[in-house]
This record gives C-alpha cells, structure tokens and sequence, in this order.
C-alpha cells in the first residue's frame, strides 16, 4: 500500500497552521489503519504536508517528528531515525529478502521550497540514496522507490518543471547509476494519470515512474491550463509474487458529474495492458506505450482520457499530444527541450500531408 500523501487542502498558506496540518495527517493515517489494519504502508511526504506548504525543511523539524510518531506502526526503528532528519527511510520490502523500499523526501527538491534552495545535497539526502542503493547492488537486492513530486516536467503545462535544475540532474544521474536493481518507481503529485520514461545513453528503456493520480479532485491554477482537473482515481498495481515486477495497473475512478447528480459510484476505469495492448508494465512496454501515442491519434486520445481521469474528454490536439509525448519521454530538461523542437517539427509535416492524415484518421477506429 502505497500512499504518496499531500493529506491537506490544497489552500492558501494563511488558511492553515501547523497544528492544523498535523491534525489532518493524524485523521488520515488513522483512517488508513482503520481500513487497512494488517498492512504493511509505505507513505511518503507530500508537499502540503508542511507548514508553511512546500517550505519542507533539509533538517530535523517538529512536523517531521511528529508525523514519525503518528506513523510509528509503519516505520521501522531505524527508518524513524532518518525519517526524523530528513523525512526519508529505507526498509526491508515487505519483509522479504533480497527486496528494498526505498522512500524519498522529493519536495526537498521542488522548486517552490526555499528551505533547500541554497543546499547542495538537501538532508544529505542524495548521498545517503546513492549509498543505500550500492548497498543494495552489493546484496543483490531490488529496489522500489517511492516519492512525491516527480522529476521532468508537467504533461499539462509546457516546460514546467517541478524540481530544480541540480536536482533533476542529480536524480537522474541516480537513477542512470542504479537502474538495473530498481524495479518501480511510484510517485504522484500531479493528480494526474501519467508516466516517466527513463533511458540509458544508448537510448534503451531502463525504468519507469508511474504517476497515480489523486483521490482529490483538483483543479490547476497554473496559467494557460485550461480546465485542468481531474477525476477522483485510486490505482491497483498487479505485479508478480515472485520477482515484485509491475504487471499491470487497474485504475478505478468515480465520475463527479454523475455522482453530483445522482448517486456516488466508484468504478474500473480500464486496464493497462488491455487499453495500450502490451504484454505487462515493464519499461520496455511503457516505451511501447508512449510510442504508439506519439505515432497513432487513437492511443493519443486514450491516453489523454485517462490523464485526467476521464475529466477532460475533449480533442488532444496537436500541442497535446508534443506536451504528454515529452514529458513521458525526457526527464531531462535539454533532451526535453529538443524533444519539443523535434515534435512540432513532426506535427507540423504531417498536417501539410493529407494522404498521411487519411492513413492516421483510419488508424483512429483501430485502437
Ligand atoms: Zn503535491
């Protein structure tokens, strides 16, 4: 069970205090064991889960200890420790040998939190991973990492990113080093359905960050997002019992306008595999999946349905689809920047060819 939190309102700073947020933390972890009293949570800080929001602190703080003790049935005493200095931890996945959680304090990173703007390596924090994940090569272990904000940019915004520039590097240089142990990365943040791509310099798919989208309903106030809200979704991640690799995911949502109308009804929103028709979720099957949206309208719109949680059913255009192509495929912000130059480029010779746009229109029905 994987909570990637942001348990407050999404409000105005001046509206909440600290005991207010750490009031709503403590509602929700109770909650959570209330409705999950034997399983094991992994949870990870979000960004409004500080006062002031995103101003997460690269040092021992009293949100950071008390939100240790609220969750002191989940961590372990040694992840209670780091926990304490830095909101991160490592434990024992599951309990099972030779497999590793790893959960990061990404809003250390977000370039909203002024707390670490100066800070080479906030809370040590990137060193301690780089040292837990060559502990965990050593021990022949495989990893998930777990996080809020995510790297790379917004799919519904152009070039917006959320981490500092140092950081995204440094992430991904992480990731790059270590990739063959990790086997999943799950973050969320967005409140949007989407995914990562992460390539070796060879240009082969190494890892994937899959991006659930949010319990709450949100609407963007980034300029120029027009209409960007979503859906209530809650994600299932199917995965082997025997290798922990990601199989599948069954999103659930519950559509707003029909619960505000008649009755509140949660339902299967669609199946991976079966919607992008790839044998599992591994990242040679996520690369499959952005490809096959990059070249063919039909998994396009598919996909746009799905980002926002079947919310926004409107036409993803041609800006679309170069904004959600780039961000799942580049993480990094100057291979982004070219990724763009390169798809408008694309997008704009297959609208000066109209045999292409026929052979792309009878393509549409075929998904
Ligand atoms: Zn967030």
């Amino acid at each position: 069970h994987l909570p990637y939190r942001d348990d407050t309102a999404h409000v105005p700073n001046e509206d909440l205090g600290e005991e207010a947020v750490l009031s709503i933390i403590s509602n929700l972890t109770h909650i959570i064991k209330l409705v999950f009293p034997n399983t094991k949570v992994y949870s990870a800080l979000g960004n409004h889960d500080y006062h002031p929001k995103n101003q997460l602190p690269p040092a021992q703080n009293n949100i950071y200890e008390q939100t240790a003790q609220l969750w002191q049935g989940w961590l372990e005493p040694e992840s209670q420790t780091t926990f304490r200095t830095g909101g991160y931890y490592t434990e024992n996945l599951l309990n099972r040998p030779g497999y590793r959680v790893v959960v990061l304090n990404t809003n250390l990173y977000y370039d909203q939190n002024k707390a670490t703007e100066e800070v080479d390596d906030p809370a040590g924090q990137f060193n301690w991973a780089d040292h837990v994940l060559t502990e965990a090569a050593n021990n022949k272990e495989k990893v998930y990492i777990i996080g809020h904000v995510p790297p790379g940019f917004f799919e519904k915004k152009r070039s917006k990113p959320w981490f500092r520039p140092n950081f995204n590097k440094r992430y991904l240089e992480l990731i790059q080093k270590h990739h063959s142990l990790i086997i999943g990365q799950f973050f969320g943040h967005h409140h949007t359905d989407s995914f990562r791509m992460f390539y070796s310099s060879e240009g082969s798919p190494i890892s994937t960050m899959f991006l659930t989208p949010g319990v709450t309903p949100w609407k963007t106030t980034l300029p120029g997002v027009i209409d960007g809200a979503n859906n209530p979704g809650i994600r299932v991640f199917e995965y082997d019992t025997q290798t922990l690799l990601v199989k599948d995911m069954v999103t659930y949502y519950l559509n707003l306008t029909h619960a505000n109308m008649a009755q509140a009804r949660w339902e299967k929103e669609y199946r991976f595999t079966e919607s992008f028709r790839v044998p599992d979720a591994s990242p040679a099957s996520m690369h499959q999946a952005v490809e096959r949206m990059a070249s063919d309208r039909c998994y396009l719109q598919k996909y746009y349905e799905f980002n926002s949680v079947n919310y926004d059913l409107t036409e993803c255009n041609s800006d679309c689809r170069v904004d959600h192509v780039c961000a799942a495929r580049e993480v990094d912000f100057e291979r982004y920047e070219h990724c763009l130059e390169k798809e408008r480029a694309s997008s704009t010779g297959v609208a000066m060819l109209p045999v292409l746009s026929v052979v792309i229109s009878l393509v549409w029905a075929s998904c």
